[in-house]
């Protein structure tokens, strides 16, 4: 089985005139053979904090309290958590004790 490199969907076969293409049951996305990703490679689900804070770097900072250890500076970055049709989570890191947290509306 195959995953779609954008949204992590599965793909279909589904044949053409030029051939066979796969589509991404979720996004609708095409892929020719060859050019989609292996089930080894599957794309992961990023509402994982633990995922989301191995990419940060040079974040912007706001004045936010850390539930933590409040401190009063914190890093803060938008994340598409759930579906395209919700507007994206607000999630902060605590500039001092690395801290992070989701802010929900
Ligand atoms: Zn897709
Ligand atoms: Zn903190």
């Amino acid at each position: 089985m195959e995953f779609c490199k954008k949204c992590g969907g599965i793909l279909v076969p589904k044949k053409t005139r030029t051939g066979v293409v796969f589509v991404c049951r979720n996004c609708g996305k095409k892929y020719n053979k060859g050019e989609y990703i292996k089930v080894t490679e599957k794309v992961q689900r990023e509402n994982n904090i633990k995922i989301i804070e191995q990419k940060k770097e040079n974040l912007p900072t706001t004045e936010t309290q850390c539930p933590k250890c409040g401190n009063k500076e914190a890093f803060w970055w938008l994340q598409q958590t759930r579906g395209m049709d919700e507007p994206p989570t607000r999630f902060y890191k605590c500039t001092r004790c690395g801290h992070t947290w989701r802010e929900y509306s």
